[in-house]
């Protein structure tokens, strides 16, 4: 039965309390036994409690639960670096995917992808991102949006919740955009997703949620109410890409359709937020895709002060946020969104899990939960993101079993 001593900070980030409540114990220890912690508290306290333990030491360094990435679109074929040079040029994110640009590009070379490349590929960042901490990650399909590479998409996330240490709860984004081959024929697309697709993923237990980018150059509110009874008809919970470009009352059907989380929000309405708050829905802030597209970060005082809980996550996907650094996007809401550091620890952590509806299991370090996570390189996390650096993890855990850093 092992034993963590020496952690100079312990953020447990219980989910009580306010956003900015780590619920943190210094001089602390931590014990666990096979995959679930056993003992929390002060190292003083632990005494006598473990005589025969295996005793590892943090070395008076922060530690926090694993991080948890509730939004990324992992599984795709190819980069878009041409665009990111036409934007620093002065183009739009929407006059590049006019001139076939866009997340359309992206569909064509997945569907063409074999397998196992994006099986490779999918495995190569998820390394990385346990490397920063990360122990949890949501993935959304979406860049197939016919049935066959949907499914193949999703079977890939499958197999790696299988094969590799990182958690994974899987998403249907079918609605992403109305595919080049149904242009003008909208209504078929829809017909395709909710009649064909949906039933498929559910049928092969592939997906827990199903997502629709509500948004003027992708599908209205109308037609993701439609993917969302479909979803709920065969189990998927509905999760929102909500109000990023334009405020097209997003916020508002999130609280409607009950959804887990309703994310971007950059333009969410006053009266939205009012009915998340009211409604439980979390709030995903995707601080990354704002610094790629050059748009002010969300302001996320109005949602906290509203009563929503405000998650974070990185977008991690090769147009808007060819990024999956976590730590950097909890940086970035410290530095332009006026959130505390211990606020979006709370937002990478146990948010972040409630996001994905695994704050049952992880996203925080108490008795009885999963042993994941993450000693960093820092007195506390005030620091950790005030001076930031590439990476300042030395060690991840998932399930008490150390995945990355020395001893691993
Ligand atoms: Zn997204």
């Amino acid at each position: 039965m092992p034993v963590l001593k020496n952690i100079s900070f312990l953020a447990t980030c219980r989910d009580e309390g306010a956003q900015g409540d780590l619920h943190s114990i210094r001089d602390a220890a931590l014990a666990w036994d096979d995959s679930q912690i056993t003992w929390v508290g002060r190292e003083v306290d632990l005494s006598g409690e473990y005589p025969g333990a295996d005793q590892l030491d943090a070395g008076g360094r922060l530690v926090i639960p694993g991080l948890v990435d509730c939004h990324t679109h992992l599984a795709f074929a190819g980069w878009r670096t041409e665009e990111f040079v036409q934007r620093a040029l002065g183009k739009s994110y929407l006059e590049i995917a006019q001139s076939g640009g866009g997340i359309m590009r992206t569909v064509c070379l997945t569907r063409e992808a074999d397998p196992q490349t994006l099986l490779k590929h999918c495995r190569g960042v998820l390394d990385q991102m346990v490397e920063l901490g990360v122990t949890a990650v949501e993935c959304k399909s979406g860049y197939g949006l016919d049935l066959e590479t949907e499914l193949k998409i999703l079977s890939i996330y499958r197999d790696l919740n299988g094969s590799h240490p990182v958690r994974i709860a899987s998403t249907y984004l079918g609605a992403h955009v109305v595919p080049a081959e149904f242009k003008g024929n909208r209504s078929d697309y829809l017909d395709l997703v909710c009649s064909e697709v949906i039933p498929a993923v559910s049928q092969a237990d592939l997906a827990s949620f199903c997502d629709v980018f509500v948004e003027e150059s992708a599908f209205s509110l109308d037609e993701a109410r439609q993917v969302f009874a479909a979803g709920r008809k065969h189990g998927l919970r509905p999760k929102v890409h909500a109000d990023q470009l334009s405020s097209g009352g997003g916020a508002e059907l999130a609280a409607e359709v009950d959804a887990v989380s309703a994310d971007h929000l950059e333009c969410a309405s006053d009266a939205g937020i009012e009915k998340m708050a009211e409604a439980g829905t979390v709030a995903v802030a995707l601080p990354l895709a704002s610094l790629y597209l050059n748009q002010v970060q969300l302001q996320v005082r109005k949602l906290i002060n509203g009563g929503v809980r405000v998650a974070v996550a990185t977008d991690f996907n090769p147009g808007s946020s060819p990024s999956f650094h976590l730590p950097l996007g909890m940086t970035l809401l410290c530095v332009g969104s006026q959130m505390t550091p211990a606020e979006a620890l709370k937002a990478a952590t146990i948010y972040a899990a409630k996001a994905m509806e695994m704050d049952g299991i992880t996203g925080s370090i108490e008795e009885g939960k999963l042993a994941d996570f993450a000693i960093i390189d820092a007195p506390d996390p005030d620091h950790w993101l005030y001076h930031f650096r590439p990476n300042a993890c030395t060690g991840t855990f998932v399930g008490g079993r150390q995945v990355w850093g020395q001893g691993a």
